[in-house]
């Protein structure tokens, strides 16, 4: 289905100026029909998969909240979990798994295996496991570090 530069914006939750640069950025395809653009419903998805995926690294997310001013880091990790929840990437230790962001223990994810599946695990600072893909960007937003 073809829509306007106008319906393409609402869609986006951008406006209408911020559509055309896109176009005129060839970040986004668009037709000319006399001078209107008119652009297909399809191509919105690569827009709209390129914002969903921008996910916040820790260190981005620390440094936004570094402007609440006197606030220990510790707090402020402790805020982050308490509005996202505690993060996938945890922390292993022998015997217990510890949140990687806020540092608190999570010992009854150890009685649930499915919840352990989907964990992935932190040593030494290194990702052990393969199962990032089912993090969601709650926990992904912990990475403060490039992954393959
Ligand atoms: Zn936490």
């Amino acid at each position: 289905m073809m829509i306007s530069a106008q319906q393409a914006g609402d869609r986006l939750g951008i406006s209408k100026r911020r559509v055309l640069q896109l176009i005129k950025l060839k970040r986004l395809k668009a037709t000319k029909v006399g001078n209107q653009y008119t652009i297909h419903e399809e191509d919105l998805k690569h827009i709209l998969k390129r914002n969903e995926s921008r996910v916040l690294t820790y260190v981005e997310v620390m440094e936004k909240l570094n402007d609440l001013h006197g606030m220990s880091d510790i707090v402020k990790k402790h805020l982050v979990c308490s509005m996202v929840g505690h993060s996938k990437l945890v922390v292993a230790d022998r015997k217990a798994y510890y949140c990687a962001r806020c540092g608190t223990a999570m010992f009854d994810v150890l009685l649930d295996a499915e919840k352990v599946a989907h964990l992935v695990q932190i040593r030494d600072g290194k990702l052990t496991a393969s199962n990032l893909q089912g993090c969601k960007w709650q926990d992904t937003l912990m990475v403060d570090f490039e992954l393959d």
